[in-house]
């Protein structure tokens, strides 16, 4: 517990978006932050690209914008937003009966404002540079939580010392803070220890499917020829194959790419993974239509076995703190399916709703610890229903993006809308 005249230590565990973004708040109200993460720094050259395990592109969206816009610098907001796609509908892909490719463009909102499509480690990047440049934050790379004790305010995190020998035993260290945020992702240690303390109600699901991510490369522009003729398709739309049981989406990168993801239940995965060489692109061709002329044969093959075919979890979980000494936000607290592009922008959102709790209650009581358990009550009881709601939300919009975007009940729907 900070003493009178001393600054409050918060401690950031994961240094994702969500943490780096909690980190700029904390630091923002001037506690002295530490950052611990279990990787190295993203930044550096050397580490492992992020899209080994997580998708490359997100759609940014309003949620997730107003969490960047209320840090309060408009610089961070510009920086982030100058190298994203405004993507303003999602377009669906199919073929007439006679084989014609067809194209349909559905806007996402009647005004024309947009989401804007992202690169994931671009935008960790950013956050991390900006607190970088704040006195009170300190980074610990390569330290892994593996203990918290919330009534003594104390923590233990190891810090690896090489694999070259089996013998090698991790180096042990403990801190000790005021105030813990657990934005350590799904399979989040924070919310394993905080589950000791307080009550945790806890559901997790792994839906049937699985995703992989596969690439459109951009068009070679000529001297001469408009930018944007990098772009193979539509930049400014989310581009969907609906397949049914499966789809197939592209989302634009800055630099004229798509990068695209594959959804289907593991039984087909399986079933394609045993002759991908010969079954991959006849599938592709029936399902996808122009898939394939996007993406050479060959590098939609060498995609399919490459890269990993990894699953996707839907958890929920209440409350989200105990006390005044600890609280978990982003995936820690509510991973959820991707088909609503919401994962990140609800955890931004997290880090804005709490930090309006803890600003609004910090004169409300006679101790720090004391007016901060009261915030975190608070958020918890806000936060869990809209939590819940958003997880519920995203697993209902993959039946709406894999098959219901092409339903007759959808499309007369739509037309009734727009009369
Ligand atoms: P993470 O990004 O998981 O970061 C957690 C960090 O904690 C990591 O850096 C990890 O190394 C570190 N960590 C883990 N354990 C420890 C430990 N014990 N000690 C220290 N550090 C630890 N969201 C959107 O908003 N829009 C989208 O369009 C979108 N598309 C998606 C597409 C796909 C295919 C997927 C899978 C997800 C998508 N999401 C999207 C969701 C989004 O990726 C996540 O919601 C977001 O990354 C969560 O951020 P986070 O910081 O909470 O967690």
């Amino acid at each position: 517990m900070a003493e009178p005249g001393k600054r409050q230590k918060t401690v950031i565990v994961g240094a994702g978006p969500v943490g780096a973004l909690a980190a700029l708040y904390a630091a923002q109200r001037g506690h002295d932050v530490e950052v611990y993460e279990l990787r190295s720094d993203l930044r550096d050259p050397s580490t492992t690209p992020l899209n080994f395990t997580k998708s490359i592109n997100l759609a940014l969206s309003e949620r997730g914008i107003n969490a960047l816009r209320h840090f309060g610098r408009p610089s961070l907001l510009e920086k982030v937003l100058f190298e994203t796609v405004p993507l303003k509908g999602r377009m669906i892909h199919g073929k007439t009966p006679s084989g014609q490719l067809t194209e349909q463009s559905q806007a996402y909102d009647i005004h024309g404002r947009t989401n804007y499509a992202i690169d994931r480690g671009g935008l960790n990047k950013s956050l991390l540079d900006e607190l970088e440049k704040l006195p009170n934050v300190k980074f610990f790379f390569n330290h892994k939580l593996t203990g918290a004790d919330f009534k003594k305010n104390k923590a233990w995190f190891t810090i690896p010392r090489g694999k070259s020998s089996p013998r090698q035993i991790d180096e042990e260290i403990e801190i000790e803070f005021d105030f813990m945020i657990g934005a350590d992702g799904a399979h989040s240690s924070v919310r394993y220890h905080l589950m000791k303390y307080t009550r945790m109600d806890y559901q997790q699901e792994y839906i049937d499917t699985l995703w992989c991510e596969f690439h459109i490369d951009p068009k070679e522009v000529l001297p001469g020829e408009d930018p944007e003729s990098r772009f193979r398709i539509d930049p400014n739309h989310l581009h969907i194959w609906p397949g049914k049981d499966f789809m197939f989406i592209a989302i634009a990168s800055f630099d004229g790419s798509f990068t695209c993801t594959l959804f289907m239940p593991s039984s087909e995965f399986h079933g394609l993974a045993q002759s991908p060489q010969t079954s991959l692109i006849p599938f592709f061709d029936t399902y996808f239509p122009g898939v394939t002329s996007l993406i050479p044969p060959s590098s939609l093959i060498d995609s399919f076995t490459s890269n990993p075919h990894l699953p996707l979890i839907s958890i929920k979980c209440s409350p989200f703190h105990y006390s005044s000494s600890c609280v978990i936000l982003g995936d820690a607290a509510h991973a959820m399916v991707p088909f609503y592009g919401q994962g990140m922008n609800a955890g931004f959102e997290d880090v804005f709703v709490l930090f309006s709790f803890l600003d609004s209650y910090s004169q409300s009581s006679t101790s720090p610890s004391q007016s901060r358990a009261k915030a975190l009550s608070a958020y918890s009881a806000q936060r869990t229903e809209d939590a819940h709601a958003i997880n519920d939300l995203a697993l209902q919009n993959y039946k709406e993006m894999r098959a219901d975007v092409i339903s007759p009940s959808y499309l007369a729907r739509k037309w009734l809308e727009e009369k």
